[in-house]
């Protein structure tokens, strides 16, 4: 059973509709499939509908953004019930940031002289959360860079013209509100994080002091290397594996849906006890 337990639709800042993720996963034999969108699960339903057309087991999920320790952290929730009051209530909150920093966003391009960048994203996010990626898109579409992977070096990190920093969820939080609403807590692409051993240590620590669950061992965003390392942490710190490409949609050409390497040994998977 092959899964794939972080994916992105338009309902965040992927590229596919959720019909058309879970079409695109199941042809690509994926046959567990986790919709997990930036701070909202507006994309749950019709994603629901389409894997039981198809006989993919939808899992239904989110990406939660997370502030710890002055550092952007990514905390997926599965099998989360999206009609939990309180995960909701959080949800919205982070959304209203994204709303004020989408805006914020925009004044600093303004003064730095790119015009028109909060527009631009919002057109891109169709009415959906604006993320950083839909002023990526601006950008390329301005001629600032070639492609969106090179425009967050250049004006979306920190000390770059268009960063405001992140005022997400607790870690804490997270894992609260996820717990609450029935689901399984994942620190997402530990890899990325630009953290020292001792931070990323304690981390892992907090996190599964606060009820979390797993980590992603096996992740798109990891190099062989950080697989085997993050197979280790996860063995040392008693948390279950996870496994999730962060698909974002076909432009991505060196990602595809369901495309990881195999499970390292000793790992226990994520959905070892799942029905
Ligand atoms: P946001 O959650 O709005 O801050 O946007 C972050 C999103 O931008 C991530 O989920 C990725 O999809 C995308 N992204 C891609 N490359 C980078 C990068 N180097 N730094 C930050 N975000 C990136
Ligand atoms: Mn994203
Ligand atoms: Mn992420
Ligand atoms: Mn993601």
């Amino acid at each position: 059973m092959l899964h794939d337990l972080h994916t992105h639709s338009t309902a965040s800042d992927g590229t596919l509709t959720p019909s058309d993720l879970v079409a695109r996963a199941h042809a690509q034999g994926v046959r567990v499939l986790a919709l997990t969108d930036h701070d909202s699960t507006e994309g749950l339903a019709e994603a629901s509908a389409a894997a039981q057309a198809l006989g993919v087991r939808l899992v239904p999920g989110v990406e939660i953004s997370v502030t710890w320790r002055g550092k952007t952290v990514h905390v997926i929730g599965l099998h989360v019930d999206a009609a939990n009051a309180v995960l909701q209530q959080g949800l919205a909150r982070l959304r209203g940031f994204r709303d004020w920093r989408a805006e914020e966003i925009g004044r600093r391009l303004a003064e730095y002289g790119i015009a028109d960048a909060y527009q631009g994203a919002r057109r891109y996010a169709r009415g959906n959360i604006v993320s950083r990626t839909h002023f990526a898109r601006f950008l390329v579409e301005q001629g600032r860079a070639r492609e969106v992977r090179d425009v967050y070096p250049y004006y979306l990190t920190e000390g770059k013209p268009g960063y405001v920093a992140g005022e997400w969820a607790a870690l804490e939080e997270a894992v609260v509100w996820i717990r609450g609403a029935g689901g399984q807590a994942v620190i997402a692409h530990p890899a990325r994080y630009k953290l020292n051993e001792t931070k990323f240590e304690l981390l892992l620590d907090e996190f599964k002091q606060h009820g979390g669950a797993a980590m992603e061992v096996l992740s798109g965003s990891h190099t062989p290397d950080d697989c085997a390392r993050m197979a280790r942490h996860a063995q040392r710190h008693g948390l279950l594996a996870s496994q999730g490409t962060d698909y974002h949609g076909p432009e991505h050409t060196w990602l595809e849906l369901g495309r990881l390497p195999a499970m390292p040994e000793g790992c226990v998977p994520v959905w070892q006890h799942w029905q």
